[in-house]
């Protein structure tokens, strides 16, 4: 799954045009870079890649999700509908711009589910921000309709997605802005790193700003930039950029191992009946970083889970619904709304109502769901001996199951 997996001399040698210099910043140094510029052609490959006029790369994508936010002009009072199954990241960054995260019911593609969607729409609402959760995508057909018909802003989250499409347009440049995340267990990695994507010129100009304390860019000389606007600085270093050329030189590679794999497992799991797939409106956009299935009941899901952990066969299977990173079942801290800043009393209000709303139809979806991260560097021996093992687990539990029952 991860792009670290296919690391080797190729990252090596772009790290080190930068540490030959030793300019590790991204800005300015024009004389003593001598022509070294890794983020702005990382930039650049960005758009060349995935099909956009803009890319802003960032320090993170929690970063980069903050910095388009705050370019749309999201803030205080304003609602954000996103799912309720992503990275904590997703609205953490809805929060560092003082706006409310309205978190709703995933469907059978893992991903926002349209009407859950609808539902939520208030006056308040600015903007929809669908996560393309585990390699694959929302569906984007319906987003997009809802979006037009309520004049409403569509952010796609792509952070996971990197290389994955929907009817040929690469997710995170479909809406009026994406992003990415280059952290270490992403498709391409920088280390840590993340990038904004957009055809708005108006929108990026803001981003290139906003991530470095407001700085206009306009001028040679650094120093006297003007400030139109209060920025931070999230920006992304040399050496990180440097990783992600080498990295994103290496995506193609990297969809197609998961695709082959992906296919194969898939084969094997679909042996069993009781299994069935995540819908995926568009398959062949799939990135096929994970193959995420379900079985019929929790328990039984449960007890699988149990079983793969007792013969030592559990990792790179993700039980999501008991996980505390991804699942608002286990996002104690935004549900007691523990934050170290005191948030506004009427924003803390908004967000204690919506992270404990009623979630038991995405409950009844994520009680079901095992993901299995595609390896890149699996063997087909290996491949095969992974997937036998947990259909064997499959098989064995459902035997028991009909011997209580
Ligand atoms: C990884 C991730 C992020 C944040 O990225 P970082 O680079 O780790 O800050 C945001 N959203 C989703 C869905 C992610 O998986």
């Amino acid at each position: 799954m991860p792009g670290f997996e296919l690391w080797n001399d190729e990252e090596r040698k772009e790290v080190n045009d930068v540490l030959e210099t030793g300019i590790l910043m991204r800005y300015g140094f024009d004389g003593p870079r001598k022509g070294v510029w890794k983020s702005k052609e990382l930039e650049e490959e960005i758009c060349k890649k995935f099909g956009c006029q803009y890319a802003q790369l960032t320090s993170s994508g929690t970063s980069a999700l903050t910095t388009i936010m705050a370019a749309l002009g999201i803030g205080a009072g304003d609602e954000i509908i996103m799912p309720c199954f992503t990275f904590v990241a997703s609205f953490e960054s809805v929060l560092s711009v003082g706006a409310i995260p309205v978190m709703v019911d995933v469907d059978d593609t893992l991903t926002v589910n349209p009407e859950a969607v609808r539902k939520a729409i208030t006056p308040k609402t600015k903007a929809v921000m669908p996560v393309h959760m585990c390699g694959s995508m929302a569906d984007m057909d319906a987003l997009i309709a809802i979006c037009k018909e309520h004049k409403l802003i569509l952010l796609e989250d792509a952070c996971q997605s990197i290389g994955a499409s929907f009817k040929g347009k690469a997710l995170g440049t479909i809406g009026d802005a994406g992003t990415f995340s280059f952290d270490f267990v992403k498709t391409m990695t920088c280390g840590e790193g993340g990038v904004v994507m957009t055809n708005n010129k108006d929108l990026y100009v803001k981003c290139d700003g906003y991530t470095d304390h407001g700085h206009d860019h306009l001028g040679a000389d650094r120093g006297a930039d003007l400030h139109p606007f209060i920025g931070y600085n999230y920006r992304i270093s040399e050496l990180h950029a440097a990783v992600g050329l080498a990295q994103i030189r290496k995506v193609d590679t990297v969809i197609s191992i998961q695709k082959k794999n992906h296919a194969a497992l898939k084969d094997i799991l679909s042996q069993v009946p009781e299994i069935s797939f995540r819908r995926i409106p568009d398959p062949s956009g799939d990135s096929c970083t994970f193959i995420s299935w379900f079985l019929p009941t929790e328990e039984i899901t449960r007890a699988v889970i149990a079983e793969l952990k007792a013969q030592n066969i559990l990792a790179g299977n993700f039980y999501w619904y008991d996980n505390n990173w991804h699942y608002i079942r286990k996002w104690d801290h935004l549900k007691k709304s523990i934050t170290l800043s005191a948030l506004h009393p009427d924003l803390k209000a908004q967000v204690l109502h919506h992270a404990n709303k009623d979630f038991s139809a995405s409950d009844a979806i994520m009680g079901r769901c095992i993901s299995t991260a595609i390896g890149l560097l699996w063997t087909e021996e290996q491949l095969k001996d992974k997937a036998e093992k947990i259909i064997n687990v499959v098989k064995k539990v459902l035997q028991a199951q009909k011997i209580t029952a």
